[in-house]
């Protein structure tokens, strides 16, 4: 058992979880860090607004450049999902997909959220290739150029109007809108182009998008297709826990300034913990549960 007892877990190998790993051990906290680098929602993406990166860095190589800066602090990273988690007499027990039990002082919780796909043909292909979830993350790359949103909820609206700013036309392709008076005023005052009760029946392009075709029949020629259907957080684990969640969404794990959650030693971080779903925050907080985790594990193995 005590060769299996760490200071400090860490659910999640995105870059909340990997510089959380790496205060924390860096804290000279023993550290153990889950999870499938594939799995991150910045393996595909190459991003442009990150600090210190002028030139657009890609999001795989920034996961390897972290895990081997989290290893290099010594801080152990297991290619493994987590199944089950149990916390009993002060402990947290994680359960792995391959069977073993292993046993931390505190946990973080930094599995990211699953952006929604629209789960039509040519989508999957031409993913970072013209299909974007993110209009804060891919605006940039849009403009002077045509691109559609799909979406029926204030982020698809923010995301089109944001989009003017960039894009020559913005499409809204949505079944029906639910959103605010307000936010309804705006798209009405705005150039969003709003074509209503029909959805996406397909994404067309060879190597990137060139059309989306509509179920109505329609066909727009467009540069990119920004899908915004919201985030669902990998939050079945947390539920079990007790967590609570933020009251607005109840999908994103609610935290205090020091990535607390209501259970003590539990913290977490980036996208699992809220909104912007960028990889700026994500960092940031992973720092700041990494650092609380590991003073928090330093003083219990004192009592
Ligand atoms: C296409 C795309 C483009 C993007 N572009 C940008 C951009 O330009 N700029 C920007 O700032 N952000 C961008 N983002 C957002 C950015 O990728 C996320 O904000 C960031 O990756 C969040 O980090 P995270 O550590 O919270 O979660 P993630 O990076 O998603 O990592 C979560 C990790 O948890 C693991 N995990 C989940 N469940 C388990 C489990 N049960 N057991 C073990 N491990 C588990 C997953 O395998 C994954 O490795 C983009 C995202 C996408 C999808």
């Amino acid at each position: 058992m005590a060769e299996h007892l760490y200071d400090v877990a860490i659910i999640g190998c995105g870059p909340a979880g990997l510089q959380a790993a790496i205060h924390a051990a860096s804290k000279k906290a023993k550290v153990i860090v889950f999870g499938k680098p594939r799995n991150s929602g910045l393996y595909k993406a190459h991003i442009a607004n990150y600090c210190c990166y002028e030139k657009p860095i890609s999001g795989k190589k920034l996961l390897e450049e972290g895990r081997k800066q989290a290893e290099s602090f010594e801080a152990v990273c297991l290619e493994e999902d987590i199944i089950e988690i149990r916390n009993e007499d002060n402990l947290f027990s994680l359960i792995t997909e391959s069977g073993a039990t292993l046993t931390s002082r505190t946990l973080i919780l930094s599995m990211g959220v699953a952006r929604k796909k629209l789960r039509v043909k040519g989508e999957k292909k031409l993913v970072g290739r013209g299909v974007s979830y993110c209009v804060d993350c891919d605006a940039n790359f849009y403009k002077g150029l045509d691109v559609a949103v799909v979406g029926n909820e204030s982020a698809a609206v923010t995301g089109a109007v944001t989009l003017l700013s960039y894009a020559k036309t913005v499409y809204l392709i949505c079944r029906k809108l639910m959103i605010t008076d307000t936010l309804y005023e705006q798209l009405k005052q705005s150039q969003v182009k709003v074509i209503q009760d029909t959805w996406v029946k397909e994404i067309i392009g060879t190597n990137e998008v060139e059309s989306v075709l509509l179920k109505n029949g329609e066909i727009l020629k467009v540069h990119g297709i920004f899908v915004e259907l919201g985030a669902k957080g990998a939050l079945e684990l947390a539920a079990n826990l007790g967590v609570f969640f933020d009251q607005e969404t109840v999908s994103f794990i609610e935290t205090n300034k020091k990535q607390e959650t209501n259970i003590a030693g539990l913290y977490a971080a980036g996208d699992i913990a809220g909104q912007p779903l960028q990889i700026a925050k994500a960092v940031g907080e992973g720092c700041v549960a990494g650092i609380q985790a590991a003073e928090y594990a330093k003083k219990q193995a004192n009592s």
